[in-house]
């Protein structure tokens, strides 16, 4: 018997996905065979230039009630003139509820003018969970590595491009966080995931992330509640400059499939 070789059986067995239309005795099932009806979408109501009625609003530029300090004893951050400001020293927050997936708005203001430069210029951060930091720091016009750049999930992914506007311009992250799912033995099924949408053009598509995010050495998972406290970072500034300041936080909780 003759044996065809590896790239034409290769080839014929792809003839079946390919096919446009299915053979004549292939019964097509009509229209409404396909048509689901349930579960129905519940109703979100999703104001314009607003926050969506199903949201939990964490910063409203009322006060900072939904925060805490991490480090022990620290006042905190502060209100100023309905905006929160990074205080220095103050280290970094969290908020005082644990999520898992979510759909996070968050807004930022780099200091302006500008003082310093690369990662001592405006460098701020969202943690996922309090694990995965999207970075937050002032890249317009000032280069540092580009896994460390503003739209990076630090040391792991580079933004795809550079929307970073001017310090002093109010910027916006909507991020889509998927948690990662631990087996009972505490093997990661599936890895944390994120897309990031910076000043409203994609940054970060649906990528995986390596684990926690690490400064010294590489990303790597342990295993996590399947909820933790959002935290916001305070990182050392070139000297002279004003605070990173927030506005606007929200975030919807998910619940997606418990696999992929
Ligand atoms: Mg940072």
């Amino acid at each position: 018997m003759k044996i065809l070789p590896p790239s034409l059986l290769i080839a014929l067995a792809a003839i079946p996905l390919l096919r446009a239309e299915p053979p004549l005795n292939e019964t097509v099932p009509p229209p409404d065979k396909t048509a689901v009806y349930s579960p129905v979408p519940p109703v979100v109501v999703a104001p314009e230039g607003g926050v969506p009625s199903d949201a939990i609003v964490l910063f409203d530029g009322k006060n900072l009630d939904a925060w805490e300090p991490e480090k022990a004893g620290s006042p905190g951050w502060k209100l100023e003139n309905g905006v929160m400001v990074v205080v220095p020293g103050a280290g970094d927050i969290r908020t005082k509820r644990a999520f898992g997936d979510i759909q996070l708005h968050i807004e930022f203001r780099e200091p302006s003018p500008a003082h310093g430069n690369g990662q001592y210029r405006g460098n701020s951060g969202v943690f996922l969970m309090g694990l995965y930091e999207l970075q937050i720091m002032d890249s317009y016009e000032n280069p540092t590595y580009v896994n460390g750049q503003a739209g990076a999930m630090y040391k792991q992914y580079a933004p795809l491009v550079n929307p970073s506007r001017p310090p002093g311009v109010w910027q916006t992250y909507d991020v889509i966080f998927r948690a990662a799912r631990f087996a009972a033995t505490g093997v990661v099924i599936s890895p944390a995931r994120v897309t990031v949408f910076y000043n409203g053009v994609a940054v970060q598509a649906d990528v995986a992330l390596g684990g926690w995010t690490r400064n010294k050495g590489y990303p790597h998972y342990e295993p996590t509640p399947d909820k933790l406290p959002l935290s916001l970072q305070e990182h050392p500034q070139a000297p002279g400059s004003g605070p990173v300041a927030f506005r606007n936080i929200w975030v919807r909780e998910l619940h997606l499939p418990p696999t992929p």
